[in-house]
Formats: C-alpha cells, sequence, structure tokens
C-alpha cells in the first residue's frame, strides 16, 4: 500500500506557535519576577501567587479554613484551575505548552542535543524507577504543606529559585531551591525534560488526570510504517509506534510526535468518536483555553497580577480583635512606615531604636537594612516586644544580618 506524505506546513506552524507560547510565557514570568525584586511600589505579584502548585498547597486550607496559605492569591488557585481544566482536555498539556520551566529543560535539551549529538536515553532499569520519585515528592511536599498550612516547597523549588536570580537573599534563602535549578538544567542537557520526568509534583499531580483526559495522540496502525520517528521525537521517552493510544501519564502532550510522523493520516490528536485535531489546531486552541481563564478572571478582577502592599496583607490575613497581626507577614519587602503603622509604633521611636530617620522609613526593608544594619527578623522580633512591653522595647538592639 502506497503511502502519502504527512503535508509539512502544518506541522511547521504547529512547533512554532507551541515555542512561541512557551517562550512568551519564560520571558514575561522572567520579567515580573525581576520586576517583583527591584521595585519598591506597585510591583508585581510574586513568584508563589502566580503557581498553580501553590493552588494545590492551600487547597486543604482553603477547604477547611476559607483562608490561603502566606504568598499564596486567588491567582495560584485559578492557574490550578486551568491546569486541571488542561489536563481533562489534554493530559500534562500544561507541561509541554504553558510551563515555563518546561521550556527551561528543553532549551537546555536543545543545547546538549547538539554538544552530545543526538537524544540520550536513561538505562531502563534506572528510568521506572527514578520516574516514582515525583510521586513521592508531590506527597510529601503536599502531605507538609497541609499539615504546616505552610509552603513547604517554597525552599526547594526550582521556579522559586529561577523568579529570585537577581535577589540579594538568593543564596541566604533559596540554596536547596537553586541547587534543585542546577540538577534540573545539568539533567536536562542529557536527558530531556529531567525534572518533568522524575521530580517534578505538578506534572506528577496533572499526570492522574490522564485517564480522564478526552484528547490523546492516536495511532492509526495501517497507516504506520514502523520508522519510529515518534519514539525518537518524544521529550518523554514514549513508546508511541507500540501504542494504538497514548495513555502514558508521561505524555506531555508537546504533540512533537505528530510533527515527526512522515506518513499522512498517521498520528494525530483525537478526541471523543476519534474526531481528530490538527496539530495547528491542538497548539493554538490549548493556548487559547489558557489564555481565556486567565484574561477572563483578571477583567472580572479575580485573578491579581500586583503584589499586596503590607496593610492590604494584614487585611486580608484577619487580624486579631486586638489589631495585632502576624509578624510573619513583615517581610524584607514590606515598607517600614507601613509595619510600625500598623503595629501603632511611633516614627520617633523606630529613628531611636534603629536609626532610620522618619523621612527614610517609608522605604522597603531590605533597601534600607544593610545601610542602618539591621534585619527583617530584628523588626519582628521589636514589634514582637514593643506589644508586649513599649519601654522595653526603646532599649532594643538590632541583631544586624
Ligand atoms: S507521546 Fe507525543 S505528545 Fe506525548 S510527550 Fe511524547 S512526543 Fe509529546
Ligand atoms: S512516526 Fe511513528 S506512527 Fe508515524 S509512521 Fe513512524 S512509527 Fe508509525
Amino acid at each position: 500500500m502506497a503511502h502519502q506524505k504527512a503535508p509539512q506546513t502544518p506541522r511547521r506552524w504547529a512547533r512554532w506557535t507551541r515555542w512561541a507560547v512557551l517562550s512568551v510565557v519564560l520571558a514575561g514570568m522572567t520579567l515580573l519576577g525581576y520586576l517583583h525584586q527591584e521595585l519598591a511600589v506597585d510591583k508585581p505579584a510574586g513568584v508563589d501567587a502566580l503557581c498553580p502548585f501553590g493552588g494545590l498547597e492551600t487547597l486543604f486550607s482553603l477547604v477547611t479554613t476559607g483562608a490561603m496559605l502566606k504568598k499564596v492569591a486567588v491567582a495560584s488557585v485559578i492557574l490550578l484551575v486551568a491546569t486541571v481544566a488542561m489536563a481533562l482536555l489534554a493530559r500534562r498539556s500544561f507541561c509541554g505548552r504553558v510551563c515555563p520551566l518546561g521550556f527551561l529543560q528543553e532549551l537546555m535539551g536543545g543545547l546538549g542535543h547538539r554538544v552530545l549529538r543526538g537524544r540520550r536515553t536513561m538505562p531502563a532499569a534506572l528510568d521506572r524507577p527514578a520516574r516514582l520519585l515525583k510521586y513521592a515528592v508531590l506527597a510529601g511536599f503536599i502531605g507538609l504543606a497541609w499539615a504546616t498550612a505552610d509552603l513547604a516547597i517554597r525552599p526547594y523549588d526550582p521556579w522559586v529559585a529561577w523568579q529570585h536570580l537577581t535577589s540579594a537573599d538568593l543564596i541566604t534563602d533559596f540554596a536547596p531551591g537553586l541547587a534543585v535549578l542546577g540538577v534540573a538544567l545539568a539533567g536536562s542537557f542529557v536527558y530531556d525534560r529531567f525534572f518533568c520526568k522524575y521530580l517534578c509534583p505538578m506534572g506528577a499531580f496533572l499526570g492522574l488526570f490522564s485517564k480522564a483526559s478526552l484528547f490523546r495522540v492516536t495511532r492509526t496502525t495501517a497507516n504506520c510504517i514502523d520508522c519510529r520517528a515518534c519514539d525518537k521525537a518524544c521529550p518523554m521517552n514514549v513508546t508511541v509506534s507500540a501504542v494504538q493510544k497514548v495513555d502514558s501519564p508521561e505524555c506531555i502532550s508537546c504533540g512533537e510526535c505528530v510533527t515527526a510522523c512522515p506518513v499522512k493520516d498517521t498520528l494525530a490528536f483525537a478526541g471523543p468518536g476519534s474526531r481528530r485535531v490538527s496539530p495547528v489546531v491542538a497548539a493554538a486552541g490549548l493556548a487559547a483555553g489558557f489564555a481565556l481563564i486567565v484574561g477572563a478572571t483578571t477583567l472580572s478582577g479575580h485573578f491579581d497580577w500586583t503584589a499586596p502592599s503590607f496593610a492590604q496583607s494584614v487585611a486580608e490575613t484577619a487580624p486579631a480583635p486586638d489589631g495585632s497581626f502576624d509578624v510573619g507577614l513583615i517581610k524584607g519587602s514590606s515598607v517600614l512606615a507601613e509595619v510600625m503603622d500598623a503595629a501603632g509604633i511611633p516614627p520617633e521611636t523606630v529613628e531611636q531604636v534603629f536609626g532610620v530617620p522618619v523621612a527614610e522609613q517609608d522605604r522597603p526593608i531590605k533597601d534600607i537594612k544593610s545601610v542602618y544594619g539591621f534585619s527583617p527578623e530584628d523588626v519582628r522580633t521589636f514589634v514582637e516586644i514593643y506589644r508586649q512591653d513599649p519601654e522595653a522595647a526603646a532599649a532594643f538592639v538590632p541583631a544586624g544580618e
């Protein structure tokens, strides 16, 4: 039987569409992270408020107490809903078509292919058990977050580290995450999407929806010439040529196998009733669906791209009846005057204890702490002492950084 060649143009468009979306997300999120570090006021939301995994970590607290974990925002929950919607439609398509950390790994993988002359595959005896690691990471960090009501993964999160690359606190606060980022990128240089395959808890979570997913890569066996181009193209090492339908929870719906197949009408995304979707429509449709959810909730005012001020954070976390707030809310980015105002501490006392002139107190703590020799922890301790005994607080001596 003669086989027709698959048309090139739609395949090229499908690839470029996916790469364009991933590039925009990676560049946009990196810029937001940089601006979050650099701007003192009107800055973008922090990385924790713009990550679907934060939405998953806060779920237990949200359901049982109605409150979010610190640093998490409604936007994180919206992103979680959007990623689950994508998973129900096309498996781990968030990983393959939106996730900026996934794309960073793809860029490293591309470099690795050039330098190492081709794609490497982890030996099966190691690969199989290693793929289970991500489920343990998922269970461990979600269990910890739900038990401690804190963002347990934050210090170890490679994406959080990436978003703090320009932060003065990178080494002190994010060293474990930076190490994991190094492992993810170095690993991806040799083995495609190393972190996605072996360690990512979000990927493990989204993989759980694979069986319920509406669309999946489907192979028409009668047309297949068994060239195995699909297997070679798959960054997740799924053996596409051995199955009629790709059901693996490892599939990130990137469509690379579909665009690599040289025979017309052989590989395609297919949904209910075996309805086939062109690779371009799949690429554009999935990105548009995600953008629609984020866009609509931004317009409705639920998705907030800006970081709350210290006063807003205090109001959102419901201070105690006496007006006292959780000192854990005091961060390096908090404006000193806002903190002291919320605690009812006169600016003159602040000047006396920290040496910061009143005119300088309207600056974020991180911008003046090294000039005047104190740390955010000093400010937290001082506020707690002042609540107990204002006179004793006046004699407080900051320990410095
Ligand atoms: S099976 Fe195809 S769509 Fe799934 S990850 Fe592999 S290349 Fe991407
Ligand atoms: S790429 Fe895969 S599905 Fe397409 S003809 Fe080759 S083996 Fe068959």
